[in-house]
């Protein structure tokens, strides 16, 4: 059996939620372990531009942003850690991890950041061609570049896709947005943004009836009017799915209390503590409102300030 290594924090997750949450858990004297996950950086190394993240006057990178914040936990002697946990068990007052190098890990404290991941419409021609990587991708800001000079398509109707969307149309020739209701959800600048860029074409009440390929790349995507049954197929070279986000919290279930959609529920509004004492959450595992930087960066200080107070307050037991 390999040995148990005993942590007094571990942080899962390495977007903001969890880096801000090393950082405060670092300078706090709790010596964080963290494991970065599927996707270190997590969502915001698959953005661009941002512009709204305070401190930053001019914008920076969704990547060197991530790259700062992990460069300022590791200054404060966060153990940063390239893996991912694959099994929890918190049914005792152990709180047990195992990684996917196959250790298990004694935990005093758990902060849960491990973000939310894109979701996908589920037809077999899309994940088949998703597999192939042979031009189905739910992130325009990662794979934009390879459609220069394209003609791309990109399902949704929310801010993501309107920034998508916007992205694309500075590097394709043409990109054609499917919206499946009349109207979108976006806030409405970011749609006026999209419906005063030339070489976007919003079809509205328009849904994916299959993507197109020859086997190896798409070719096309075959598309349904749901008021009028019309079918047509809209040429392209890339299709891109920008529909929203399912959090990452399946490894959780059977020991912490999720609402209907997945998200982690916290135990009482205002603290970052889940029903499990001892376990903490912050960033988009438990946000489906807000879903920014800023707001994952804020529950990450919680998580970890949360975390102090319960150590120091089982310490002095
Ligand atoms: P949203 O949940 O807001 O939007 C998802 C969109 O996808 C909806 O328009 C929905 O359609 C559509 N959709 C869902 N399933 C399907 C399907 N099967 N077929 C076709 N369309 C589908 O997700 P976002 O990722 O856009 O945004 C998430 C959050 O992040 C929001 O709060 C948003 O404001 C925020 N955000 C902010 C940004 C910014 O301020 N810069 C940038 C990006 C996101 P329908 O409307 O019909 O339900």
């Amino acid at each position: 059996m390999s040995e148990i290594e005993k942590v007094k924090c571990l942080i899962i997750g390495s977007g903001p939620a969890g880096y801000t949450a090393a950082i405060y858990a670092a300078r706090a004297n709790m010596d964080p372990v963290m494991y970065q996950g599927m996707q270190p950086g997590g969502q915001l190394t698959t953005t661009d531009e941002v512009e709204n993240f305070p401190g930053y006057p001019t914008g920076v990178t969704g990547p060197e942003m991530m790259v700062q914040l992990e460069a300022q936990a590791r200054r404060f002697d966060t153990d940063v850690r390239f893996g991912f946990i694959t099994k929890v068990d918190f049914s005792g007052g152990v709180h047990k991890c195992w990684t996917d190098d196959g250790k298990e890990i004694h935990a005093d404290s758990v902060i849960i950041s491990t973000g939310a991941s894109a979701r996908y419409l589920g037809l077999e021609s899309e994940q088949k061609y998703l597999k192939l990587g042979g031009g189905v991708s739910a992130c325009a800001i990662c794979d934009g570049f390879f459609y220069r000079g394209h003609d791309t398509v990109i399902v949704g109707a929310g801010d993501s896709a309107c920034e998508e969307a916007h992205y694309l149309s500075k590097l394709c020739t043409k990109v054609t947005m499917l919206v499946r209701r009349d109207e979108f959800r976006a806030s409405k600048i970011m749609a006026a943004r999209v419906k005063n860029t030339k070489n976007i074409e919003i079809l509205f009440n328009t849904e994916t009836e299959e993507v197109l390929g020859d086997g190896q790349v798409v070719t096309g995507v075959s598309v349904k009017n749901n008021k009028t049954g019309e079918i047509s197929t809209i040429e392209c070279t890339g299709f891109f799915v920008a529909i929203g986000h399912d959090p990452n919290t399946t490894i959780f279930k059977d020991f912490i209390n999720l609402d209907d959609t997945g998200y982690i529920e916290y135990e009482q509004p205002g603290t970052a503590r889940t029903n499990v004492e001892g376990v903490f959450v912050a960033g988009d595992a438990a946000d489906k409102t807000y879903r920014q930087a800023v707001t994952a960066a804020g529950t990450g200080c919680m998580a970890a300030l949360d975390a102090e107070r319960y150590l120091s307050h089982k310490a002095h037991a």
